[in-house]
């Protein structure tokens, strides 16, 4: 089991007022605003925190880079993957990693 998955049972075994709560922290540290790929139609949508709640909804199409390695959110639930805005959630992309 590494970091992301205990990260994950820990986030599992929360109440849902602290799951929120977790949420709500997570995304005000997310910096994808900051990266090239984030676009006008994402801020418009308030699209945010792409590794933990999932890909964005059409409005991010285009990879020109992806900051997540440098995020430290990514390094505090121990993120594996990037360009979640694009590709999906760490579990998605590691779902589809297993099915190979
Ligand atoms: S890893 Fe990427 S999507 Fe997740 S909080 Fe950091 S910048 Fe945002
Ligand atoms: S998930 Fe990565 S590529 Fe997408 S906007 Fe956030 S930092 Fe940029």
């Amino acid at each position: 089991m590494d970091k992301f998955d205990q990260t994950f049972q820990g986030l599992l075994r929360m109440s849902p007022s602290e799951f929120s709560s977790q949420i709500v922290s997570l995304k005000g540290m997310c910096p994808c605003p900051g990266c090239p790929t984030y676009t006008d139609c994402s801020r418009k949508a308030k699209e945010i925190l792409f590794c933990a709640i999932g890909g964005s909804f059409n409005c991010i199409t285009q990879d020109l880079g992806c900051i997540c390695p440098t995020c430290p959110v990514a390094r505090n639930l121990g993120l594996t993957h990037d360009r979640f805005c694009l590709r999906g959630g760490e579990m998605t992309q590691r779902y589809k990693e297993n099915l190979r």
